[in-house]
């Protein structure tokens, strides 16, 4: 099989994968890549713009996997698009959002190529796109006549217990497998159980590589890093500061969400509004409408009942008083400039008695991976557009990932027996801590580590 890296860059960005399997090819995601503005930010899709495609499958709808779709499927007229039933009730959610966070950007940056896509598109593709249960084998190949006759590959999502949704695709031909793990969760999460890999077996392992550059502390468990978090909010509030937490809006939010029901369930934190986002809000009401249908602790726990959910409007943002103690758990994650979070932490930055806690990646050259590594006290820029600012609030990270960990992915290598390992989705460091212990356990598995547009035979 032919498989193409459509991914502009090295690291953790616009995820894309053109597969050639037995005559088939079908692309799996179609991100965006979260720090790269306009077309720079888009995989390669002229690499394959000659290529007629019959499906695009999706592992999950954060935006470095969904955030280009409307794009490729220009470059692909002819594709259909697959997902897991799960994110077929988010995906026009993610992709309308994605809409209005570029319009405001090319007002706000002068991006004159912003919007590339409308609300109209994003319309008039969803009869194209088609939802699955987890498991269930789909023929991907057969939607075209001029194909009838062959026995086609087959696709199936497993679930990965990454964010609501959320899968890892088989493909299978006629003599050759494709695992391909999105990103992929292993241990349980606050709602979401981990990954369910059971059984799998594949010629070829396409894998991520998040935390391969993360070492656990000594003696590191989920459970401590989350009483650790419990303990400093409730010291926050009781001084009578705030607490922001960024999050994505899908996934993160909803299992922060989920700790805050718990402890004020038992009556640790006293019953107060949590400030949220109004996209966090769309998917909480979707983690709680789907909450049957998921592979999930606490299913009867719905978000919307156990709390006072409040969603903070622009004004709100710029003139709220923070004295007495508030919550907010709102986007962007990595505090991106002019999101409401970024805005948040400007008006809290200077104040001893706020607190802001990461609950989980920011990328370094963004404004919360700048100020995770601020020093009290000590300027620093927080953004081109905001300046110089001096931190006074407190700032803390918490480990509470939903990637696995790294030695869970590499017993996973050995579960599948690959013939060929690529990896992908992580930074250069991340890639070659598994190349050199892939290399070390598994000394007859292939290791590649396709570059951004290289297309390897396997
Ligand atoms: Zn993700
Ligand atoms: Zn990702």
């Amino acid at each position: 099989m032919k498989i193409i890296n459509l991914n502009p860059d090295t690291a953790i960005r616009a995820t894309a994968w053109f597969v050639e399997m037995e005559g088939h090819r079908l692309l799996m995601d179609a991100g965006t890549h979260p720090r790269l503005e306009g077309r720079a930010g888009l995989p390669l899709y002229d690499l394959s713009r000659n290529e007629e495609l019959d499906a695009i499958a999706i592992s999950h709808c954060h935006h470095d996997h969904v955030g280009s779709l409307p794009v490729a499927l220009r470059h692909f007229p002819q594709a259909h698009v697959l997902m897991t039933e799960l994110s077929y009730f988010l995906v026009e959610r993610v992709l309308h959002n994605s809409v209005n966070v570029m319009k405001r950007q090319r007002e706000e940056l002068g991006l004159k190529e912003y919007p590339l896509y409308s609300h109209d598109e994003v319309d008039s593709l969803f009869p194209r796109f088609q939802g699955f249960k987890y498991n269930r084998e789909v023929d991907w190949a057969s939607f075209h006549k001029t194909r009838a006759g062959f026995l086609s590959p087959t696709l199936e999502f497993h679930d990965a217990g990454h964010a609501l949704g959320s899968a890892g695709i088989m493909v299978r031909g006629r003599k050759e497998t494709l695992f391909y793990t999105g990103d992929v969760c292993f241990h349980d999460q606050t709602i979401l159980s981990g990954a369910r890999f059971e059984d799998v077996k594949a010629d070829v392992l396409l894998m991520e590589t998040t935390r391969g550059n993360r070492q656990l502390a000594p003696g590191f468990s989920r459970e401590s890093e989350i009483e650790r978090l419990s303990n400093a909010i409730l010291r926050v509030l009781q001084h009578r500061g705030s607490v922001l937490i960024p999050a994505f809006a899908l996934g993160r939010t909803q299992e922060i969400l989920a700790l805050l029901a718990i402890l004020m369930g038992e009556g640790k934190l006293k019953s107060q509004p949590v400030h949220i986002g109004g996209l966090g809000r769309v998917f909480t009401e979707i983690y709680d409408l789907e909450s049957h249908r998921t592979h999930r602790q606490l299913p009867n726990l719905e978000l919307r009942e156990a709390l006072n959910l409040v969603v903070l409007g622009q004004e709100q943002i710029e003139k709220m008083k923070f004295a007495g103690g508030r919550l907010f758990v709102i986007t962007a994650g990595m505090m991106s400039e002019n999101t409401a979070s970024f805005k948040l932490a400007q008006r809290m930055i200077g104040d001893e008695r706020h607190a802001i806690f990461f609950v989980g990646y920011a990328d370094p050259d963004t404004p919360g991976g700048r100020l995770k590594a601020s020093k009290p006290g000590e300027p620093f820029l927080l953004g081109p557009g905001a300046g110089k600012v001096t931190r006074r609030c407190e700032v803390e990270d918490f480990d509470l990932t939903a990637h696995a960990n790294r030695e869970d992915l590499l017993d996973f290598v050995g579960e599948v027996e690959p013939r060929v390992v690529l990896l992908s989705h992580g930074e250069d460091d991340s890639r070659d801590w598994f190349t050199a212990q892939i290399h070390a356990r598994y000394p007859k598995i292939k290791i590649i580590q396709p570059k951004p547009g290289e297309a390897v035979e396997v």
